[in-house]
């Protein structure tokens, strides 16, 4: 099933996908290990910096043969992607869906560059999401995030043909200072605007509660990543002050279930 058929059947169900940023063999472990215990289908997530950091075709192939290997329905996301040229590339490579990230830039230009996103993608029906409105990246003030608004959503969404709209509505990337307040009056205004898959970025932090609530009023893409990263790399930490063992094959696996359970606890939450 391509990405936006499922897409759709969790959107008509009132239901939700994880999309979750793997990093390594072992972050891709931890979420492959979560989704087959659970039963759940699962978007994996890769950025330019993992891919920079793994290779386009370790990317892609690691995460399809670990698919595979764990008998788990899921597809391969390209996150926050700013260039045509990676887009490109990516979906060449055996990528199912991409994002392209212009929400800082003009809106014209975000426009024009999401058009030509489309347009590439139409060869590969792969699924395009494109973010308008802006939830703050990490490291930068979330009190400058401008929500984003459900007429502009609508008009967006006609207008470029996307699937998928990453909306600002509260979430930031990284870690909160405060618990978040989602604004979901809005979301469902955003809900009743379009008809495009409805993403939520920033998961990290923000209680069940909320989250659920978010899918039940039309969320139906949910990314997680921060707590990933942090929960892989606290718990390997605490294991190296603990021990001296030198097999890295015996020390991973503390922190890969470590992220594992976190994403089987996110997973439970929001059972597509
Ligand atoms: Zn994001």
């Amino acid at each position: 099933m391509k990405l936006q058929e499922k897409l759709f059947e969790c959107q008509q169900k009132g239901k939700a996908l994880l999309a979750c940023n793997f990093y390594n063999f072992e972050t891709l472990k931890s979420i492959l290990l979560a989704a087959k215990k659970t039963k759940q289908p699962i978007i994996l997530q890769a950025t330019k910096s993992t891919i920079d950091y793994m290779g386009l075709a370790m990317t892609v192939k690691m995460a399809k043969t670990g698919l595979e290997q764990y008998e788990v329905e899921g597809w391969l996301h390209l996150d926050h992607c700013t260039t045509i040229e990676l887009i490109t590339a990516a979906l060449g490579a055996g990528f199912d869906s991409v994002m392209i990230d212009a929400s800082e830039q003009p809106l014209d230009f975000n426009l024009k560059i999401t058009r030509k996103v489309v347009e590439l993608a139409k060869k590969y029906n792969a699924n395009v999401e494109a973010e308008l409105g802006y939830i703050a990246k990490l490291g930068q003030s979330h009190e400058s995030a401008g929500f984003t608004k459900p007429e502009e959503a609508r008009k967006f969404v006609d207008s470029t043909g996307i699937d998928a709209l990453a909306v600002a509505i509260g979430s930031a990337h990284g870690f909160y200072k405060q618990t978040p307040k989602l604004d979901l009056d809005r979301l469902s205004e955003i809900r009743q605007a379009t008809e495009a898959f409805l993403v939520l970025h920033g998961s990290s932090g923000i209680p069940h509660q909320q989250l659920t609530e978010a899918v039940s009023r039309g969320i139906c893409k949910i990314n997680l990543a921060t707590e990933i990263k942090n929960i892989f790399m606290q718990s390997l930490s605490d294991r190296l002050h603990h021990t001296d063992e030198i097999d890295l094959r015996k020390v991973f696996p503390h922190a890969t279930e470590s992220a594992s359970s976190l994403i089987q606890e996110k997973l439970n939450c929001i059972k597509s």
